[in-house]
């Protein structure tokens, strides 16, 4: 079926069946409605889902199946924001108890491809935590977790860093290089 779109006149495919717009202008209208007022449009859209959740549930699962990429790019991008915003509650939590500051958003937490100690590839949101997860460092640990005072590194480098300073982490690694040539000698 073909309709003359009301919007750009062009002759095309209706967006859904009896509809008098093509669907790029209907997407271009949706588009226009979100930016108009984000809020009302999201609200709207929320009551739909919540109305409709099987028509939800079809249109989702036929868009995944023609956008496979984009779908696994999503997911992986949905359970870094999600692992982020968890890991945080978390932190706040435990901070909180130990009445120490926290002012961190999600958007704070920029997780670096490597870690920046041992230049391991971290790994986001793949089951469970391992030295490769991506762990947030207080610098300075007594000034807690605010903005400026937290890195991202591999869970493993920071539970070596844990609260050490330079010169103790020095006297540390000084310390086993000794030790361990004295265990080898023998
Ligand atoms: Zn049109």
């Amino acid at each position: 079926m073909i309709v003359k779109c009301k919007s750009c006149g062009r002759r095309r495919k209706p967006a859904f069946f009896g509809s008098r717009h093509c669907s790029a202008c209907r997407n271009d209208a949706r588009r226009a409605a979100y930016a108009a007022s984000p809020d009302s449009a999201k609200k709207r859209s929320a009551l739909y889902r919540k109305q409709n959740p099987a028509k939800v549930r079809t249109a989702l699962k036929a868009w995944r199946e023609k956008h496979p990429e984009k779908a696994r790019e999503n997911l992986q991008r949905w359970r870094v924001r999600n692992r982020v915003r968890n890991s945080l509650a978390n932190i706040k939590h435990r901070a909180k108890r130990a009445g120490m500051p926290f002012d961190l958003k999600p958007s704070d937490i920029v997780i670096p491809e490597r870690c920046p100690v041992f230049g391991l590839k971290l790994r986001i949101g793949c089951g469970a935590r391992s030295d490769a997860s991506p762990s947030i460092d207080r610098l300075i640990p007594k000034r807690g977790y605010v903005r400026g005072n937290v890195r991202v590194i591999s869970d493993l480098a920071n539970r070596i860093k844990n609260t050490g300073t330079p010169r103790q982490h020095r006297l540390v690694a000084d310390w086993l290089e000794r030790e361990l040539r004295k265990a080898n000698r023998r």
